[in-house]
């Protein structure tokens, strides 16, 4: 069984549809994959009936962005919630509609020195999709500023450039609590992915962990090896699954699927959980 439980598609910042993002999971061999769009379950739908076309298993998902009172980024991984559920639905709309206001002063502050204009942001955002700075870089890389998203991301998008500017997010706790509330499987992304910015320290993960916290993303591209230990004796002491995933975002980064895997029997276990939706089975 191959169980990649981290994509995204168009609704995000990925760049096929749902259904092209379970196309490509079939060709990549794998039996099941999780759709987490950042702050959006729209392309629940569009995949769960691409699920039994193409063969795959579908895991309904969501990536919540979360920041900390020090201002640090964090990525929850929320599996087989209530999509409904009012709490954590006016949670990620506050964040979504943030990233619109956001990612508008951005682009007026990178207009000043690069030839950037709205429209050509919008231009790479699907009707609807939840807007990331990964859209921005897409309209640089049209400009000829930048090759590709990465170069962007290593340069002018950093969190440590001038020109990056915050959104809203709740805090990584109260995120774990709304989606336990909402009856889903809180997963902590790619947590000491220390090349996207500052990571958290113990006081975060102690909060996390006593709000619900599920599991840790351990198996993931981003986390260097020393980090991965610290990940595995934490989640150990605290009884905590570990999952391993692609970060999939179709030809906007490097990920492909499958390069992590999941076991099956951590996918049992999400699956005895979450009480908020259902794998779809083909
Ligand atoms: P935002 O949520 O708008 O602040 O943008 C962060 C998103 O950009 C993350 O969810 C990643 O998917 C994406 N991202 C981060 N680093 C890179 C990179 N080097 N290349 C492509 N996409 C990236
Ligand atoms: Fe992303
Ligand atoms: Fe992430
Ligand atoms: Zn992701």
């Amino acid at each position: 069984m191959r169980i990649d439980l981290h994509a995204h598609s168009n609704v995000s910042d990925g760049t096929e549809t749902p259904a092209g993002v379970m196309a490509s999971a079939a060709r990549a061999g794998l039996d099941a994959v999780a759709l987490t769009d950042h702050d959006s379950t729209a392309g629940w739908a569009e995949a769960a009936a691409a699920a039994v076309e193409c063969g795959v298993a579908l895991v309904p998902g969501m990536e919540v962005s979360c920041r900390t009172d020090e201002g640090i980024s964090v990525h929850l991984l929320s599996y087989l919630h209530d999509p409904t559920h009012p709490g954590l639905l006016e949670e990620i709309t506050k964040a979504k509609d943030s990233r619109l206001t956001r990612a508008e002063h951005m682009v007026m502050l990178l207009a000043e020195d690069y030839p950037l204009t709205w429209d050509d942001v919008i231009h790479h955002v699907a009707p609807g999709a939840t807007l990331g700075r990964p859209h921005i870089a897409d309209a640089l890389v049209a400009a000829g500023v930048v090759e590709d998203r990465s170069e962007a991301f290593a340069s002018i998008l950093t969190s440590r450039s001038r020109y990056f500017i915050p959104h809203y997010a709740p805090d990584p706790a109260t995120a774990v609590e709304l989606v336990c509330a909402a009856g889903g499987v809180p997963v902590f992304a790619h947590p000491v992915a220390s090349a996207r910015g500052r990571i958290v320290g113990e006081r975060t993960y102690r909060e996390m962990i006593d709000a619900g916290l599920a599991g840790l993303e351990i198996d993931h591209r981003d986390n260097p090896e020393e980090g991965r230990s610290f990940l595995r004796r934490l989640a150990a002491r605290h009884h905590l699954l570990v999952t391993g995933s692609s970060d999939y975002h179709g030809t906007g980064k490097p990920n492909l699927l499958g390069e992590n895997v999941t076991s099956p029997e951590v996918l049992a276990r999400i699956e005895a959980l979450g009480t908020g939706s259902a794998v779809i089975r083909p």
